[in-house]
């Protein structure tokens, strides 16, 4: 067992901030490199969400950066003692569910890679606050101060990519800090449903029961997705009112107000309406630049004023795209071995008016792209087969027509074989979803975006011919 040498420590966060920028974190200096054993190094973390977050993030770009420094075939592995992990099943305070927090605290060291887990980014402290968000974060800040006795439910409804996430994890995170034996479930509302049909088929009923309805807190993201089903949203009725007359809290996040979704049963929606029901809108300029400024800080990247507020004046709405920029920004002042200024700065996002320059993406630009990366053809997409092979590329081909060109949710559906608007949707949903969900799914769809845009003749290149 050897320690390993601090130098080839610092080696390797430089190596993984020169490559994977994106992932870095100001906190990784924090981290303890313990020892080195048959092959493993072992990085302790006392941050059971840390610990996650790596695990899930950067276990592979750490392996990659362990091989380049030392030439050696090794692997990481994130630990939370010193001793090794014991190979014990995580314990029964952990739900072995996925995005479960309930007894976190107590949790031993557990691996399983959950695809909902908590972001450790996503706290209050690195929330920017300004005039489209105020309520919402003054509501979650007292939820978290007295859960179950303030708002109860608490109701988060906004557009994409406007911090309802982080809100939520927000919340969740001040709890397990601030209340020793709290026990917190928070899970998307995929995740619920897809552990009731779980639950139903297998005849657990209780576990399930007892998953949901023992809990001090229960988080739900995305709840506008609870299935028409009428047995999802029965049981959850029944969930709610265990959990709300028993004063526990209860936190829901979605896409419209309560009365504004789709299908869902009127005694739930009053449910909903019954606590406090809270907007997130789009952020304004200056809550941008400071967003920029906070998310550019905590990958400990500095950011000059000028260049932030370019990066922000770049992309109105989707918060998303200001992350990509950052990293785009860096990406160029590492390869040009130059420190950040407004010009490496325009440099990588190209200069000029956004829309100006933002390339005239076609149909054929995003079939092609599309059919090519999945190996299937325009005939099959347009066809009304259904198998995942083929209903995923023409989900990921709607929702880069919806988002990339002007087409309309009834021209997308007709196009891809006479569907209606609301199959167009629930595919602009869905790819949505997954794409902040599925780490590698959400690279992928980068990825064809920038493809798409690379293909298409700019508008510039038309005005220049
Ligand atoms: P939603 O759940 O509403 O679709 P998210 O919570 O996933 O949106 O937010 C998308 C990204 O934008 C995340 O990286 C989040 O941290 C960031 N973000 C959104 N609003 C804010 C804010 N007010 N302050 C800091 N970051 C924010
Ligand atoms: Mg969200």
């Amino acid at each position: 067992m050897a320690k390993p040498d601090h130098e080839v420590w610092v080696e390797i966060l430089s190596y993984l901030r020169d490559n994977h920028s994106a992932v870095c974190r100001k906190w990784f200096e924090e981290i303890e490199p313990v020892r080195i054993e048959g092959g493993v190094f072992n990085v302790r973390l006392e941050h059971p969400i840390r610990r996650q977050y790596l695990e899930r993030e950067c276990s592979e770009h750490f392996t990659e950066a362990l091989q380049a420094v030392t030439g050696r075939l090794m692997s990481v592995r994130f630990v939370e003692d010193e001793e090794p992990e014991a190979e014990a099943p995580s314990g029964p305070a952990v739900a072995a569910s996925n995005g479960s927090m309930s007894g976190m605290r107590k949790a031993p060291a557990s691996s399983s890679a959950s695809p909902l887990a908590i972001v450790p980014d996503y706290t209050f402290e690195n929330f920017i606050v300004g005039p489209e968000n105020r309520l919402a974060h003054a509501a979650a800040k007292a939820v978290s101060s007295n859960p179950g006795k303030t708002y109860n439910p608490l109701f988060i409804h906004g557009g994409v990519g406007l911090g309802k996430t982080h809100l939520l994890q927000a919340i969740c995170l001040a709890l397990l800090n601030d209340f020793e034996d709290l026990s917190i479930y928070y899970v998307s509302c995929d995740e619920f449903m897809t552990q009731f049909m779980d639950a139903v088929q297998a005849g657990q009923m209780h576990d399930f029961r007892h998953r949901f309805r023992d809990v001090d807190v229960l988080v739900i993201d995305d709840i506008h997705f609870l299935a028409k089903r009428d047995r999802t949203q029965e049981e959850f009725f029944h969930t709610f009112n265990s959990l709300y007359q028993a004063e526990k809290q209860i936190i829901l996040s979605s896409d419209a107000p309560p009365n504004e979704i789709p299908d869902l049963e009127s005694r739930l929606v009053s449910r909903f309406q019954s606590g406090l029901v809270v907007q997130v809108n789009v952020p304004t300029y200056d809550t941008r630049v400071q967003i920029v400024k906070q998310k550019a800080k905590i990958r400990d990247i500095t950011l000059e004023d000028d260049i932030a507020c370019y990066i922000a004046s770049r992309s109105a709405t989707n918060i998303r795209e200001l992350e990509g920029a950052i990293t785009k920004v860096h990406m160029q002042s590492i390869a040009d071995s130059k420190p950040l200024s407004l010009e490496i700065a325009k440099a990588a996002l190209g200069s000029g008016d956004e829309e100006a320059i933002k390339p005239q993406v076609t149909i054929s630009n995003i079939i092609e792209t599309v059919t090519a990366f999945y190996g299937v053809k325009l005939t099959d997409l347009q066809s009304r087969r259904r198998q995942k092979s083929i209903a995923l590329p023409r989900q990921v081909c709607m929702y880069l027509a919806r988002r990339h060109t002007r087409f309309s949710l009834e021209e997308i559906g007709g196009y891809f074989g006479g569907r209606d608007h609301t199959t167009v949707m629930h595919a602009v949903k869905t790819i949505d979803r997954k794409r902040n969900e599925d780490y590698d799914f959400g690279r992928l769809v980068t990825s064809l975006e920038e493809q798409i845009e690379v293909a298409s003749p700019g508008t510039i290149h038309a005005a220049a011919s």
